[in-house]
């Protein structure tokens, strides 16, 4: 079976509700389905979500919301007749306002409602039985998620059933409402598929996959078919921006597939997030993406005979840690040592930092370098294979441009290298061209 999460643009009005139907019911294995709150319909219009949160804003500092609360109402009762459900809402939403006028209702149980009548609606139209996710989503009194109570009670609760389901929250062990965090809805439809052992996880949102590169540098990215959590981690360390990672451990620990899907392009295959892929399907993929940041600084010194002497780095790091500096990367030569971390860390008490080193390390020379610009290759397929940082730095020669630092792990899962801040986007064109196309 498969477990299917949707996104709140894939719930902002009817028009979407019947994209969500057409692909559920395509597939008999998609039997449960976890809803977000209806998102943004275009740029300017607001998510429930926010709606809600501004509504107990409102009350809290005793201000009526009931413009915003009509607000709400009207998109769900929208949806409702467009789609032509015979389905009370407004019962519902009657009490609710009464709870909310008379300060009954807590704020995560109010901004919870968002996804809860989705879930109803979407229910309704699939003709799938509804089912709270405070029955089943368990927290502990530490707020953090009582796995085995929450399976279990799936179990329970869906058996041979065809259920819609709220993400976002649940219960606490008194059965208040808990929810949590934002965009926590992927949490939910993780826990769902790893207490159903489900063949695959699928999120259901605006976008193809994840792209192999910003498609703001690079026209038309690809997306990328299989990836790893690991790669997904380099990728996302250094930039893209990609499922937060907290929101999948469920099944990453069963090591169920991730499948991101686009609700707007049913057909496209999407992404299949992995812990591992036993046979890879695309052996001639060397990179499964790249990504960077713009505006490093590195600091470099030297020191004549410094790769004698004992603890200069040491003294270095630690001059960093007292200004909790957090360093990414440490290229060094025989009697240089550099040290590499972001602009805006650094900036504040750069000259503070730099007399530090001065003082304690006393370096024959110390410059700091600007506008530095980090990129990332990373693909798992690189590890072990001769002549691929060959060949991508000789794309980038070839291109004309320079090249200010090397780093690569051991593991071989990624290349990392500097170049201006100037030649950033260049150096991720030139990359996506001579190896992706
Ligand atoms: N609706 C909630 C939010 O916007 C949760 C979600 O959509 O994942 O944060």
């Amino acid at each position: 079976m498969k477990v299917t999460k949707f996104g709140g643009s894939s719930m902002a009005d009817a028009g979407q509700y019947r994209k969500v139907r057409d692909i559920v019911l395509s597939d008999p294995e998609r039997t449960v389905v976890v809803v977000s709150a209806p998102g943004k319909r275009h740029s300017k219009d607001h998510k429930i979500t926010d709606l809600l949160y501004l509504c107990n804003a409102h009350t809290k500092y005793g201000v009526a919301c009931d413009p915003i609360f009509d607000m709400i109402v009207s998109r769900y009762t929208a949806i409702r007749d467009e789609l032509g459900l015979d389905i009370d809402l407004e019962t519902e939403f009657a009490v609710l306002k009464k709870g909310i006028d008379a300060k009954k209702i807590s704020k995560e149980e109010l901004v919870s409602r968002g996804e809860y009548f989705s879930a109803k609606l979407m229910a309704a139209y699939l003709g799938f039985r509804f089912l709270d996710a405070a029955d089943w989503v368990k927290f502990n009194l530490d707020g953090t998620i009582n796995q085995d109570a929450t399976y279990q009670a799936l179990k329970e609760l869906a058996f041979g059933q065809k259920i819609v389901t709220p993400g976002f929250f649940g219960a606490m062990p008194d059965g208040k409402i808990h929810t949590f965090s934002r965009g926590g809805s992927d949490i939910t439809g993780a826990l769902a598929a790893a207490a159903l052992d489900a063949d695959v996880y699928e999120n259901w949102t605006d976008v193809s996959g994840i792209l192999m590169a910003d498609p703001r540098i690079v026209d038309n990215p690809e997306p990328i078919a299989e990836v790893t959590y690991d790669e997904l981690r380099e990728l996302s360390y250094s930039g893209a921006q990609v499922l937060h990672e907290g929101s999948i451990f469920p099944v990453r620990e069963k090591n169920i597939p991730l499948n991101i899907r686009n609700t707007n392009a049913p057909n496209d295959p999407g992404t299949i997030i992995m812990e591992r892929f036993d046979e890879d399907h695309e052996p001639d993929r060397f990179i499964t993406g790249i990504t960077g940041m713009k505006d490093f600084s590195i600091i470099s010194l030297s020191k004549r005979g410094m790769s004698n002497q004992v603890g200069v780095l040491h003294k270095v790091l630690t001059v960093l840690v007292r200004h909790n500096i957090s360093v990414d990367y440490v290229p060094n030569g025989i009697d240089n040592v550099s040290v590499v971390a972001p602009t805006e860390a650094l900036a504040p008490n750069l000259y503070t930092i730099l007399a530090e080193i001065q003082n304690e390390v006393e370096p024959d020379s110390l410059e700091v370098h600007d506008q530095i610009a980090v990129v990332a290759a990373v693909g798992r397929q690189m590890a072990y294979r001769p002549g691929i940082s060959g060949r991508l730095f000789a794309a980038l020669g070839a291109a004309g441009i320079n090249i200010r630092m090397i780093n690569q792990g051991p593991d071989e899962l990624n290349i990392i290298f500097g170049v201006d801040n100037k030649d950033y986007k260049n150096a991720i064109r030139v990359l996506y061209n001579s190896f992706v196309k």
